[in-house]
């Protein structure tokens, strides 16, 4: 089927690739111009895994093709749109600039029958705004909300664990269903959950999601603060209450919480969107979320701070990560970034690592030094600090090798991923985050 992909971001740039992978003759749209000319090129402009192997595959192909013309979409029949939705820059709600825009530029180019396939995480409410704007052509607006992870976004695009397609009333008989469920053949086929819904919906199921997942992750927070208090160990806590299938181990890791450029902003415009509607107290709890997520922050460089005998200034603190989570370049709302800051604005000399995100954290923080080699970044340092839980250090670096480079053995485990008993045992002060 032709597509085309309005978008070329991180969601964007992945689906399009991925969709040509499957099979689909595929444009991706974006405005911005050095990504078009990067992708063209067959570079992804963010580390992705497998992303690169797909956007080479499928320009090779010739079923691949990145533009900033809009007028490419014209003769495709899916238009995919996956534009940011950033927070507002003066409060909490989502900023719908960009939908708005890539909707208007699309519009001259659709015909009848075309499909208009919101894949942008929106307030609940604006797919009804935007359908008689689109239905006046004669296509049809779903809503079809992503739920990509980054770092498995190519996997989960082609191979997703759900798929959600918000109809119009008026679509009856599901055709729109219909043609998604041909775009997305190989999951349908495998008896991917495919789930029609109405508009609103569609757009809940996407912030309910991650609201849920963000309450999890700052609920295990909130332990891991009583735990501080009571001498308890959240990681043990964590394991024995996620024994049970009614609760789950995953997404209950203690530490310096979540960040990237989902979670935080997806749950303030929830809350902004159900102040909005009247029942601002119903997801009231998010701004709790909220704020237990961000104290964890300034507790591990309380931590930093204590471990290094209550003043930082002029010491010399290593971050192990930049990313807001392994696997990704991506540092929107990093926590990692964000206690590397604190440090620095304490006065401490904070050398940051990264496998792959050192580039980006660069351009947004050029204060802070950076150093691509781990063995280097550790040399000489008075303390680290594990910010994001890459392989790097969690799985690679042993506490005798970081002996051989380090001045001070303090070890700072912002991620609770580090083997303490292992670190003790050579002789290093191990802090983690909710354990004694
Ligand atoms: P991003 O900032 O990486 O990409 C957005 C892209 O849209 C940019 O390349 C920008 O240049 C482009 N753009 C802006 N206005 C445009 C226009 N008028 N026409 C064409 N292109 C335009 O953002 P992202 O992370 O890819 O997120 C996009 C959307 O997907 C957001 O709503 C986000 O919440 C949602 N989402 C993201 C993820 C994720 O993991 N990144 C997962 C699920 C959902």
């Amino acid at each position: 089927m032709r597509l085309s992909v309005i978008g070329c971001g991180y969601l964007g740039a992945v689906h399009a690739a991925a969709m040509a992978s499957i099979g689909h003759e595929v444009v991706g749209i974006d405005v911005d111009e050095r990504k078009i000319a990067s992708l063209s090129r067959g570079e992804a402009p963010f580390f992705e895994p497998g992303l690169t192997e797909i956007l080479t595959e499928g320009i090779a192909s010739g079923r691949l093709s990145f533009t900033t013309d809009m007028a490419a979409a014209a003769g495709a029949k899916v238009h995919f749109v996956g534009v940011g939705t950033p927070q507002q820059k003066d409060g909490y709600a989502a900023d719908l600039t960009y939908v708005n825009a890539a909707i208007d530029g699309l519009l001259p180019h659709l015909s009848p029958g075309d499909i208009v396939a919101g894949k942008s995480t929106v307030p609940v409410g604006t797919a009804a705004g935007l359908a008689p704007r689109v239905h006046a052509t004669g296509a049809t607006l779903v809503w079809n909300p992503e739920f990509l992870r980054e770092g498995w976004a190519v996997q989960d695009t082609i191979d997703p664990d759900r798929l959600v397609a918000g109809v119009p009333d008026a679509d009856s008989d599901g055709e729109a269903a219909n043609i998604l469920r041909e775009v997305y053949h190989p999951a349908v086929a495998k008896g991917t959950p495919f789930i029609v819904t109405d508009y609103a919906t569609a757009e809940l199921v996407k912030v309910a999601a991650n609201a849920f997942l963000a309450t999890k992750i700052s609920f295990i927070n909130a332990m891991a603060e009583i735990a501080e208090v009571s001498g308890a160990d959240v990681t043990q806590l964590a394991d024995a209450i996620g024994h049970d299938a009614r609760i789950g181990r995953r997404f209950l890791g203690a530490g310096i919480g979540f960040g990237g450029g989902c979670l935080p902003k997806d749950i303030r415009a929830f809350s902004a969107r159900a102040e909005e509607l009247g029942r601002g107290e119903s997801v009231g709890f998010l701004r709790e979320v909220d704020a237990i997520n961000l104290r964890r922050r300034e507790r591990a460089v309380e931590i930093t701070v204590s471990a290094l005998g209550g003043a930082v200034f002029e010491k010399k603190i290593t971050v192990l990560g930049a990313a807001f989570k392994p696997h990704s370049d991506d540092i929107r709302d990093s926590p990692a970034l964000d206690v590397a800051v604190r440090l620095h604005g304490l006065g401490a000399s904070v050398t940051v690592t990264d496998p792959a995100a050192i580039e980006n954290a660069r351009r947004a923080h050029p204060q802070l030094t950076y150093v691509e080699d781990r063995d280097e970044a550790l040399r000489d340092a008075d303390a680290v600090i594990v910010v994001t839980e890459w392989d790097e250090w969690r799985r690679d670096l042993s506490p005798e090798h970081a002996s051989t480079l380090t001045a001070g053995r303090i070890l700072v485990d912002g991620r609770n991923c580090m083997d303490a008993a292992a670190w003790r045992a050579a002789g290093w002060t191990y802090v983690g985050m909710g354990r004694p």
